[in-house]
């Protein structure tokens, strides 16, 4: 070892001693400092969390709530200091990063703090101090180098939870499961109560009647009822997330700036600047991505060595409006009929500067898989009827101009080895992307998997049939159950197993493979082993 080196090591082992010092002894002064805020018990009730990790950083999350259904989550209306450190193992011997800031009122006292200088592919633990209390311990994981030949990605891929409808086992399972990484793709939280579906529990925290009436307090007390699930907090505490959201973080079927249930424009930007910044407050995302106004950017991209480019895509913030009056069906879903002006050419579900940046990600992609996570179904899904095809209004079905262009980004350039991750529809599926969908003499330019819902309630074996059979380009399709979907990525392959359980999800469901698919390196589509 040069002498420099050395030098500079004895340095860093002294400075992380005096921070464990700092960081142990900083109890009391901390305690002093929180007054009665702290001494109302639990600093830690949401738990902690980590996200978007980068071959050299990972987002640490954490918000101070030691009341957490109440207004002001039961903190003082000033900031408070919360320090934060990074080790590589479980009992803080070995801290690699550490540091101090502020949880702030004006974000509900959360805390995101980016942590560079991290080595690519470890496993790291983490936790915060505040008002005296240490929190749990988290632990997460950096992605490896962007230039490493990496053998292996396994992911958790979960969307739609119903807080009523059924337990978030699925998350207990995941927490305990080998995994890289969980991309949840929507429907955080559910912002309506169920009326026409079994509750299998309360929403502890209860929005108004009206949607005009949800306030900032509401967005933030409906996300902490979430977190109070203790295996939702044991799932974010054990992986990494990336995230991608849908519309029930806002409102039912809310599409860019409109929402059917709330036509006063001036009133829906109000709500949609409520639960945008709710939802940055509770959720391990990117500091930058801190809300202004009624704009949060959610799409990014991330790499996984060579193995996988993985796309998160918003396909809430920028689409266009429904159109068409639609038949209401009675779980809050629209269907359309003979709608002209859902094949409008202009109409975009991504928005345009969106649907280029992908386009041209995936254009010049040059790792072995390509993975876009985005919130709902892209394959056909609409049902048969002897006058015409009645469609999903919210899905990608009403959007069929803005679907054409996405196969077309893939096929045109050639981009090989596309998988679509999607959910939102509550049902396990599996389908061929074709580049003019349901041809059968069309080539197959991608693969996609649908995830079923963690808890919320889906269609029956009838109807997932009729799906089906109305549907040639999907190969799998089941509503009854509950799940997630748990990728297996390999340079050669990516191995898809639907998991799940009989709804309502129980608190003890333990939960099976529903089915099995693969695709394999340079051959398009899902096939079932
Ligand atoms: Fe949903
Ligand atoms: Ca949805």
């Amino acid at each position: 070892m040069q002498r420099r080196e050395l030098f500079t090591r004895l340095c860093q082992t002294a400075a992380a001693l005096a921070w464990q010092q700092v960081f142990a002894s900083s109890a009391r002064a901390q305690a002093a400092d929180a007054g009665s805020w702290a001494e109302s018990g639990e600093v830690f009730t949401l738990g902690v969390a980590s996200g978007e990790p980068r071959p050299n950083s990972v987002v640490l999350w954490t918000r101070l709530a030691p009341r957490p259904l109440t207004p002001d989550g039961g903190m003082p209306a000033r900031a408070v200091p919360v320090l934060w450190e990074v080790a590589l193992d479980e009992r803080f011997d070995n801290v690699v990063r550490y540091g101090a800031t502020v949880a702030d009122p004006a974000t509900a006292h959360s805390v995101h703090v980016d942590v560079a200088g991290l080595l690519p592919g470890r496993t790291y633990f983490y936790r915060f101090r505040a008002g005296g209390q240490l929190s749990p311990v988290g632990r997460t994981r950096t992605a490896p180098d962007p230039a490493e030949r990496v053998e292996r990605l396994r992911i958790a891929v979960a969307s739609c939870q119903h807080y009523e409808i059924g337990y978030f086992t699925v998350h207990r399972e995941i927490a305990a499961a080998d995994v890289d990484l969980v991309i949840f793709l929507g429907d955080y939280i559910y912002e309506t109560e169920t009326a026409s579906y079994q509750k299998v529990r309360q929403h502890p925290h209860v929005f108004p009647g009206e949607e005009s009436h949800y306030t900032l307090g509401d967005y933030r007390a409906h996300h902490a009822s979430y977190k109070l699930d203790p295996d939702l907090r044991a799932c974010h505490a054990a992986h990494p997330w990336l995230l991608v959201w849908d519309d029930h973080e806002v409102a039912n079927d809310y599409a860019g700036l409109t929402d059917p249930d709330l036509p006063d424009p001036q009133a829906f930007l109000k709500l949609r600047t409520a639960a945008y910044q709710a939802y940055f407050e509770h959720l391990p995302v990117s500091p930058a991505r801190a809300p202004v106004g009624a704009f949060m950017r959610m799409h990014d991209h991330f790499e996984w060595g060579q193995l996988a480019d993985i796309w998160t895509v918003d396909g809430r913030q920028f689409r266009d409006p429904h159109v068409c009056s639609g038949i209401h069906a009675p779980d809050g879903g629209k269907a359309l009929w003979r709608c002209k002006t859902a094949e409008d050419p202009d109409r975009t579900m991504l928005g345009t500067q969106q649907e280029y940046w992908l386009a041209e990600g995936l254009a010049s992609s040059e790792r072995a898989w390509k993975i876009v996570a985005q919130p709902t179904q892209i394959a056909p899904g609409g049902v048969k009827t002897p006058w015409g095809p009645l469609l999903y209004a919210d899905g990608w079905d009403a959007y069929p101009a803005a679907r054409e262009r996405l196969m077309a980004a893939i096929a045109q350039p050639r981009v090989p080895d596309v998988v679509c991750l999607s959910g939102d529809v509550h049902r396990h599926a599996a389908a061929n992307l074709r580049l003019n969908p349901l041809d059968l003499s069309s080539p197959i330019v991608a693969s996609e998997f649908v995830t079923s819902s963690v808890s919320s309630k889906g269609l029956s074996e009838f109807l997932s049939g009729l799906l089906k059979s109305s549907n040639p380009d999907l190969l799998h399709v089941r509503g009854d159950e509950r799940g997630y979907a748990l990728l297996d990525v390999s340079p050669r392959q990516l191995t898809c197993e639907f998991r799940s359980t009989p709804h309502p999800v129980r608190p003890d469901a333990r939960l099976r493979t529903q089915a099995r698919f693969v695709v394999d390196r340079g051959v398009p589509g899902p096939r079932k082993v």
